[in-house]
């Protein structure tokens, strides 16, 4: 923990209100919420209403790009872990109508393709921010926003709880950016005012006084984790301060990370993981998504699958990178 000035966030006001996660303020979801709103609501789409999560008519509808679940069964070739649903990959996208900048959705994609390219079956269900988060899922992601919709996304997120049960049921989480802020205690919104997060990560972000942290990052990965340099790009003005129930996700050698000036970049436990890198993160760094299949599937090691794609990205952005301003 850093020793400025973090108090406990259940004791503080957040918006000129004392925040209370047992009092949930009165639910907003489908109503305008103004000129910045990214996408109209869209009509009738009553999550939770129309089918349940888990129903073959939910499922169906689910279908990435409208095409049906492959029917490949997985488990016999990996075994089924105890963390994975069902035969297929849950996939949940979480708010792509608010947190999806510099291309994040990306990860959904390349997670679903490494995946696929396993023969392992994938289901993505991608939640509106008017939707319940289903408690289901295998591997969560949440992306970057703007100040405001990511004030909005903390707010639903808060209300609708769905992530923070499935995080208490061992899911993984990968965030991004705006996604890993709202993970963490609490961050500074739009409105200059401390916003409450989820507190799934024990992190928590102050507005950075200096200039916005901007740029192309390389940075070594915790060793921990086992994974190659990763590359990405940044783009924020949060400062974000780790505690002690966190580990720095990587340390950075070109760019800023979490802008505390320590070197850290993102931050992790257990199968919660947040960074700052867009880009986005897994079509540059295919070894993320993988983690996080392993992860699901509770192996420690995939079948190796092509990366030609990636590694010439990989090889052109750590170049651009490595070379001088
Ligand atoms: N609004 C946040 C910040 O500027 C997050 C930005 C982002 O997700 N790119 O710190």
């Amino acid at each position: 923990m850093s020793d400025q000035s973090y108090q406990p966030y259940g004791e503080q006001h957040y918006g000129g209100q004392q925040f209370d996660q047992q009092q949930a303020p009165q639910q907003q979801y489908g109503q305008p919420y103004g000129e910045q709103q990214a996408q109209p609501p869209a009509p009738q789409q009553q999550y939770g209403q129309q089918a349940q999560y888990g129903d073959p008519q939910y499922d169906q509808q689910q279908q990435y790009d409208g095409q049906q679940y492959d029917g490949q069964q997985p488990a016999g070739r990996y075994g089924r872990s105890s963390r994975m649903s069902e035969s297929s990959l849950r996939v949940v996208w979480v708010y792509p109508d608010l947190l999806s900048t510099y291309g994040d959705r990306g990860n959904a994609l390349v997670v679903e393709r490494r995946a696929r390219q396993r023969g392992l079956g994938v289901q993505r269900i991608d939640v509106r921010s008017d939707q319940s988060v289903p408690t289901s899922g295998d591997i969560y992601l949440i992306g970057g926003g703007e100040d405001r919709p990511q004030r909005l996304a903390a707010e639903r997120l808060r209300n609708d709880g769905g992530l923070v049960r499935a995080a208490e049921n061992g899911a993984i989480i990968f965030s991004v950016c705006a996604g890993f802020q709202i993970l963490g205690h609490e961050f500074v919104n739009d409105l200059g005012e401390r916003e409450a997060g989820l507190g799934l990560l024990d992190v928590w972000t102050a507005r950075g006084e200096g200039a916005r942290c901007v740029g192309d990052v390389l940075a070594e990965v915790d060793p921990q984790l086992n994974l190659p340099q990763l590359t990405g790009f940044e783009n924020h003005q949060g400062v974000t301060h780790l505690g002690e129930g966190v580990k720095p996700f990587a340390t950075v050698q070109v760019g800023r990370g979490n802008g505390t000036g320590d070197g850290t970049e993102g931050a992790w436990r257990d199968t919660v993981f947040g960074t700052y890198l867009h880009g986005p993160v897994m079509a540059r760094n295919p070894g993320v998504a993988d983690m996080l299949i392993k992860l699901a599937l509770d192996v420690n090691a995939l079948p190796p699958a092509d990366t030609t794609w990636y590694d010439a990205l990989r090889t052109e952005r750590i170049a651009a990178a490595a070379r001088p301003a």
